[in-house]
């Protein structure tokens, strides 16, 4: 058939370029989050090459299309091999980080409400928890959100990163309602590595399941140099359940990443499968229906073409970039480094320990690398005051830098420009948000509401110079929009940070929904 295109096609692919020109370099090292470079174009070829032979593959049905079941088949394979599970462990390819996180939680609530059944308690009746240190990734705040459960949050050791074991055994000794526990290997916010081997044993001995997100670590933890595994995957008999993401240290384009589940039994609680409508039978293993096969068959040709070898040649390159980056933090006078990470992730925040016009604060650190060609990741100070435990202390802001094998050959560069912008901010105050606080005050007429609507959080937004006048109501916006945020995220976060959640998160929501409307 010929048709009538509207628009030329190879038009529409140049302003996408264009368009493109204007994203965060996703290569090369530049931006220390979100993007996770091999460094080697062979791995991305792969990837094109296999994103386009299963291009109009549906995954929803592994019987029609088999290849899925073989690739995913496989990869799951791999993934127990690297986390020493036994013969009882299986899994699935889920379409990322939070998929696998909302997964483990499903399938928990359903092994919780099975056992409470058996013990003749109404499980409706209560609302079960999921307890976890206060760095838990924010996909199990969205899971329990999502799927009707209580998150309990343990606090962290300020200076460690890491929750006290005591903790846990003091909320495990009555569990009746504990759903799950989860530990992270390691924790996004501060990449240390929770006490995984005592609390698993804990929860194992109250019968309770217990989730190690290994989400980001997974792919390169179990080649870390000088780290036993024995104390954090599935050789741990109380570790349940455990998520790696392959879109992260996996090397594949987004979408992909593995959960894990001990016993066949539990697993299957992971699926959703009825028969209650007049369509053809569903089965889904994971949370969408009709779904994509790309992501599924890059991570496969990625895992099949590095082997465990080149797994362990591309994380030892990240281990010496990270032994370096913090040789080099250490060394700057001003900054201190969050715990002893273990893996390729850096929490840096101010030494409070050099008097102030030394210190250096983390998110003019941060602002600061970018004019240099840096992008750092800001992290705002946290209030634990809402943990299980009273008093704990505060988690203070922190720059975040995710390290990738491509850091390894920009390490002069990066290591020149982290010195050389915290030179430029030392003894620079942290934001003063009180003007900040006082116009949001004076533009609401007073005190802040206890929530705001999408008008009220838009004109808020404007008042601080956080929004276009005209990105909504009048016109259609700037066609290359690069994003709503300033160049400097420093008092953006500080605001974040003084703002109670309920006025933040929907003032947050406002900034990225206003990006999307037409
Ligand atoms: C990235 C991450 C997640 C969530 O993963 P997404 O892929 O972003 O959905 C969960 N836990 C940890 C520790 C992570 O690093």
């Amino acid at each position: 058939m010929s048709m009538q295109f509207e628009q030329d096609s190879v038009a529409v692919l140049g302003r996408l370029d264009a368009l493109r020109a204007a994203d965060a370099p996703t290569h090369g090292g530049r931006v220390l989050s979100y993007v996770y470079d091999s460094g080697i174009a062979e791995i991305d070829a792969l990837a094109a090459a296999a994103v386009r032979a299963v291009q109009p593959v549906n995954a929803l049905d592994p019987t029609t299309f088999s290849s899925v079941a073989v690739m995913e088949r496989e990869i799951v394979g791999f993934a127990r091999a690297v986390f020493h599970g036994d013969d009882s462990v299986v899994g699935t390819v889920t379409s990322g980080g939070t998929e696998s996180c909302l997964l483990a939680v499903k399938t928990a609530r359903e092994i919780w409400r099975a056992d409470a059944a058996a013990r003749g308690v109404d499980h409706r009746a209560t609302v079960p928890r999921i307890i976890a240190p206060s760095s838990v990734h924010a996909a199990f705040h969205k899971a329990a959100d999502y799927l009707g459960l209580r998150l309990e949050l343990v606090p962290v050791d300020a200076a460690s990163g890491l929750p006290a074991v005591a903790d846990f055994a003091a909320l495990l000794a009555d569990a009746d309602d504990v759903a799950l526990v989860v530990l992270s290997a390691p924790s996004y916010p501060h990449g240390v590595i929770d006490p995984i081997a005592e609390v698993s044993a804990l929860a194992a001995a109250a019968g309770v399941s217990c989730h190690v997100d290994a989400c980001f670590g997974g792919f390169v933890l179990p080649w870390w140099p000088g780290l036993d595994a024995a104390g954090w995957d599935l050789q741990l008999p109380g570790v349940t359940s455990l998520s790696a993401d392959l879109h992260k240290y996996g090397y594949t384009p987004k979408g992909a990443s593995v959960l894990l589940q001990r016993g066949r039994d539990r697993q299957r609680k992971q699926y959703f499968a009825t028969t209650g409508w007049p369509g053809y039978p569903v089965v889904n293993s994971t949370l969408l229906g009709s779904k994509s096969a790309a992501a599924l068959a890059a991570a496969w040709a990625i895992t099949q073409t590095l082997g465990q070898s080149g797994f362990a040649e591309l994380t030892a390159s990240c281990a010496r970039a990270t032994e370096t980056l913090l040789g080099v933090i250490r060394g700057i006078e001003g900054l201190r480094v969050v715990g002893e990470p273990t893996g390729p992730a850096i929490a840096v925040t101010t030494d409070e320990s050099v008097p102030a016009e030394r210190r250096v604060d983390p998110h003019h650190w941060a602002d600061q690398a970018r004019t240099h060609g840096w992008q750092l990741q800001l992290q705002p100070g946290f209030d634990q005051a809402g943990t299980t435990r009273p008093g704990g202390a505060r988690l203070p802001a922190t720059a975040h830098l995710t390290v990738t094998p491509v850091t390894e050959s920009r390490l002069p560069e990066l290591s020149a420009a982290l010195i050389a912008a915290a030179a430029e901010v030392r003894g620079v105050p942290r934001v003063d948000v009180a003007p900040l606080l006082g116009s949001l005050g004076a533009a609401l007429g007073g005190a802040l509401p206890a929530t705001l609507d999408a008008a009220t959080a838009f004109a808020l937004l404007q008042g601080i110079g956080l929004a276009q006048a005209g990105a909504s109501d009048a016109g259609a916006p700037d066609a290359t929009a690069t994003g709503a945020l300033p160049e400097r995220l420093a008092p953006f976060l500080a605001l974040v940070e003084a703002l109670p959640p309920a006025v933040a998160e929907p003032l947050l929501t406002e900034l990225i929904a206003r990006l999307v409307e037409p």
